[in-house]
């Protein structure tokens, strides 16, 4: 069975367009589940020849930010059971927001070995954000946009070695 790893991060950051780039083509096999899953879309991702099932969660999307750490352990928790890895999305224009070093924490307390990639970073409006991103404690972010696909190589190359 393909390896699973989960995309993970505070709304809008970009984590659905992540997933439908690493999905590509292959996005008509999304499923939508019913029930505890209906937030969460899974797809066979491809990435330079590494092909793992990614998970795209949405769990506390439609939440306000004080309830986070209840969703994510309802939600993400779930995803992160038997996950091999998580991609933790940062959207490195915004820079590090509460919300983020919220989920950083909660993170680190899962058994669950960590990508940080900052999206959003096309250009060099990404750059303080990136910088700033050390600090979550996740190693060297990488540097990602998601919509121009850039930083696909960087991030086989953080991944890879995890799966
Ligand atoms: P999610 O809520 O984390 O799943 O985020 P989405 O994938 O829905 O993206 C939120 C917004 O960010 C959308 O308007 C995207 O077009 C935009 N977005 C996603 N990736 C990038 C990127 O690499 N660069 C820029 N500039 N915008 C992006
Ligand atoms: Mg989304």
């Amino acid at each position: 069975t393909r390896p699973q790893v989960v995309i993970i991060g505070r709304p809008n950051v970009g984590k659905s367009t992540l997933f439908n780039r690493l999905v590509g083509k292959k996005l008509a096999l999304v499923d939508d589940q019913p029930g505890v899953t209906r937030d969460r879309r899974f797809g066979t991702a491809g990435l330079m020849g590494l092909e793992f099932e990614a998970v795209d969660t949405a769990g506390w999307e439609d939440e306000d930010a004080e309830s986070l750490p209840g969703r994510m352990r309802a939600q993400t928790e779930v995803s992160l059971q038997g996950a091999d890895a998580a991609l933790f999305v940062i959207d490195a224009r915004a820079g590090v927001t509460p919300l983020d070093e919220e989920i950083a924490r909660w993170l680190r307390g899962q058994n669950v070995p960590v990508v940080l990639l900052a999206n959003k970073a096309e250009g060099s409006a990404g750059d303080a954000g990136i910088m700033e991103s050390y600090a979550l404690g996740f190693g060297d972010p990488v540097g990602i946009s998601a919509e121009h696909g850039e930083g696909v190589a960087e991030i086989y190359t953080a991944l890879a070695p995890l799966l």
